[in-house]
Parts: structure tokens; sequence; C-alpha cells
């Protein structure tokens, strides 16, 4: 018998199978369902209309409701929508709903949280769930929206799923999933400090295009991916949807574990690894040294090129933000560019979640506790004449016309974010180019688009930031 995968061993644990294999159609039991401001009002809706009016959800501990979609917008159905979440959580006593508290009944734009550490709301739900404990190697998690394979990153099966089928998870914990067949990622060596992740989910979908990995899980290994970060694996994991993978993972290792068992609440969980005798529908490796950094070019995530190649392209706008790009760990890589010099052209700069903007104001370039007359990461890029706004998905997604650092005309955008597709930050006749925070702040100084090797020097140390 064909060993089996990560992802197939966590499939055939939560089916009650001793193995399962690719195309086999199972019952699951979900460990987590989430859902947001944009597509909870819309489950919340078929849940009721199918379960019944005095329905209760499955199991109150594994809901998980975080509004971070259109928060800080005068848009009052986005406001409607934070408030039918509102009802729901009261309805069935919900205990992990994240609020945007200063999202009052009232007309205009709300104002922001004054402290990001006195608020109940979180920001982006991929970057929250994992901070808030709800993400544990071996589970299945389910959220609506498609970036919910950002969790893979934890060595969970972590996919989105669409309003219907959230709606029936929330009635019953369950799910029907077909087994997705396994393509190995694998990098040799250790990341270059010119390079983040962002390179390499760019170089994977450039090779096998946007519908290269459609229904199959992206199993990203190797010495190349110990070498990353947490937050930094959670990027590849969160482009997996880029190539239309059903989701994507990486191995468990002592990061891994450092972060869960300082964040969840539940202590026990189960770590599944590849057999040796697993089966891959496609293998490919790389050595992180060969590569250059990449950038996306408009309009599609797989329109591949190298920074380098670009150097002609004018950019008007830079961007750093998202699930993708808007972690601490892309902060201080963005900072360690930027730090006393001046951006050239708007840069806008969007804190993952909460967290993030706390240790945003807390940390040092080095991502450590800064001292008393040390500037803090926001220190360093307001004086490099970003402009900071408040966590969210913000103009990832375009949002209402008031949206922070939206495009809404002829813009070239340099972006961290995951999608360039038209319309996606706003206008459908903008640009965007996709590329990894160090090569953003470094065209944010030159108004073109620039390798960062023009500034990076030295190796960036993150420390602990991101983790603890
Ligand atoms: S930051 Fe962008 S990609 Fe991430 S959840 Fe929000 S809209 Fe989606």
């Amino acid at each position: 018998m064909a060993g089996m995968t990560i992802t197939e061993k966590i499939m055939a644990k939560h089916s009650g199978r001793k193995h399962v294999q690719p195309g086999d159609n199972i019952w699951v039991d979900v460990d987590i369902l989430m859902t947001h401001d944009v597509c909870g009002p819309g489950t919340i809706g078929i849940f009721h209309e199918k379960f019944g009016r005095n329905a209760k959800v499955w199991d109150k501990q594994r809901v998980v409701i975080i509004p971070d979609h259109y928060i800080f917008t005068a848009d009052q159905k986005c406001h409607r929508n934070v408030q039918i979440l509102r009802d729901f959580v009261r309805e069935q006593g919900l205990p992990f709903y994240y609020d945007p508290e200063f999202v009052k009944n009232e007309l205009g734009m709300p104002n922001p949280y004054l402290d990001p550490n006195k608020t109940t709301y979180k920001g982006v739900c991929h970057k929250a769930l994992p901070e808030e404990g709800h993400v544990r190697p071996g589970e299945i998690l389910l959220g609506t929206d498609s970036h919910t394979c950002t969790a893979g990153a934890f060595g969970q099966f972590a996919t989105g799923v669409g309003n219907t089928d959230a709606a029936f998870t929330l009635g019953t914990g369950k799910t029907w999933l077909k087994v997705p067949p396994t393509m190995k990622f694998k990098f040799h060596g250790e990341i270059p400090p010119y390079l983040t992740a962002k390179d390499l989910i760019l170089l994977v979908i450039g090779d096998i295009g946007v519908a290269g990995a459609t229904y199959k899980t992206m199993y990203f290994a190797g010495q190349g991916i110990s070498s990353l970060t947490l937050e930094d694996r959670m990027t590849l994991t969160n482009m997996a949807i880029e190539a239309g993978g059903k989701n994507g993972v990486c191995d468990v290792d002592e990061k891994t574990l450092q972060y869960v068992r300082h964040r969840s609440r539940i202590k026990n969980w189960e770590i599944f690894t590849d057999d040796a005798n697993a089966q891959y529908c496609y293998e490919k490796q790389w050595d992180l040294s060969t590569i250059e950094p990449l950038v996306a070019k408009p309009h599609s995530p797989d329109n591949r090129d190298t920074a380098r190649n670009c150097r002609d392209v004018k950019v008007d706008q830079a961007y750093i933000g998202s699930c993708t790009g808007g972690k601490i760990t892309d902060m201080i890589f963005a900072a360690s560019i930027l730090k006393g010099r001046e951006v050239k052209v708007p840069t806008y700069v969007v804190p993952g979640s909460t967290e993030v903007h706390s240790d945003m104001k807390r940390l040092n370039l080095v991502g450590v506790e800064k001292g008393p007359n040390e500037k803090s990461v926001e220190d360093i890029l307001l004086d490099a004449g970003c402009k900071v706004g408040p966590s969210g998905c913000s103009a990832c997604l375009g949002g209402p016309p008031d949206t922070f650092g939206r495009l809404g005309g002829t813009e070239v955008c340099i972006s961290t974010t995951n999608r360039n597709f038209p319309g996606r930050m706003g206008s459908m006749q903008a640009a965007v180019y996709l590329a990894s925070p160090l090569t953003v702040a470094a065209s944010a100084l030159t108004g073109r688009i620039t390798d960062p090797r023009e500034f990076v020097v030295k190796p960036i140390q993150t420390g602990m930031a991101g983790v603890l």
C-alpha cells in the first residue's frame, strides 16, 4: 500500500479511516470554522434558512468570527454586515468573536482604535487566527475566505469554502471533501538576505501557472523552508490558492511548536509527516542560491519576471500590507531598507493585525523590544515618509472608495499583496506588480521597480518577532 502525505493523514484521521488516497470522497470532522464580515452574513442566512431560525451551531468553541475586510469605511452596508455578525454572536453565545468596537451605529468613517493593544478588534483573519490560538498542527480548519490556506504553514489542513458549505459545517461540524493529490516543492539551502518567501511562491506560481495546482495540495519542503520564519512560511501557503491549490502545507518543526505552544488554549495536537513512500503527482526542486528577486507583472500572479528585468518600470504607489505581506517580519524587512531614507512615491503601510501594529510600535529594527531612545519599526517607516493606516484588509481588495491606499485611476502600484487581477486594488485601469516587502521598499525609494540587492547588504534579523 502506498504511503500517505501529511494532508492524506490528516484527512484519514478526521474521517475515521486508516488510509485514504487521492480521489477518495470522504466526510471529515472539522476542528475550526472561521468566517468574517464579507461572507459571515451570507453564511448565517443559509444556516438559519436550512437548520431553522432557532438552530444552534454544532460547537461554540469551534466557531471563530473575525471582521476584517470593510472596517475603515463610511459605507453603511459594511457597518450593517458587522452588526449581523454581532447579532449572531449574541444569539449563539459565541466566545471567539473579535469585534471592531469602534464601528458604532453612527454615520461616517469610524475612528480607528487609538491603541492596538486596547481593542477587541484583531485585523486580518488569516493573521489573527494563529495569533489567537485557533491554529494547530494536524487539525482541519475551514474558512469562508480563499486565503484560509495560509494556516497550512502550521502543518494543518486549511482551506477556503463557500457560504453554503460553511453553513452546513456550522450546523453539523462536518464537511465532504475529495482527497487532493500532493505536489511537492523542495527548496535546498538557506534563504539569502535579499529573498523572502514571496519570491519563492512567485517562482512556483510562475512555473506551474494560476491553474497549475487546481484541487491539489502544495507541499513546501526542504532545508530552504526550514530556514524561513514561520511568518514567511505563511506567505507561501497563503498564495497556494493563487495556483488553484486546495491547500498548502509545511512540515512542523521547533519553530511551529514554539509558536503554537505559546498561543493555543488546546494543548494536545498531532503532528503528521509524509511517509517515505508517499506518492506525489508532481515534484520539483530548487537551490535557493540560484533564485533572484521576482515580481508578478500585471495582471496575474503567474506573470513572473525578475525585479531586475523590470527596472525601467516607473511606479506611482507602493503598498505594504495584507495577510500575505503585512506581518511584523514583512514590516521589519521593509524598514531595514527604508531606515534613514525617504520614499519617492506614496507608500501605504497596513499592519496585517492589531498585534502586528502593536509590535511595530514595540519592537526595534532587529525584532527586539526597543530601548527608550531607539526607533520602533513604525517610527522608521514614518520617518521614511510612509503613511501607516489601521490594520485590516484595506486596499488589498479595493474596497469602498474611501478605503486607505485604494487605487482610483491608472496608477502603477508595487504591492506585497497576493492578487493583481484587473480591479483587485480598486481600479480596473491600474497596474499592480506583486513583490516581496524588500522589493516593494526598494522600489518605493527609487520610484521604479528595483532589485533589493541594491540595498540589502547583510542578513536581516527579525529575532522572535511574530512568534512570542
Ligand atoms: S488581506 Fe487581502 S487577501 Fe488577505 S483576507 Fe484580506 S482581502 Fe483577502
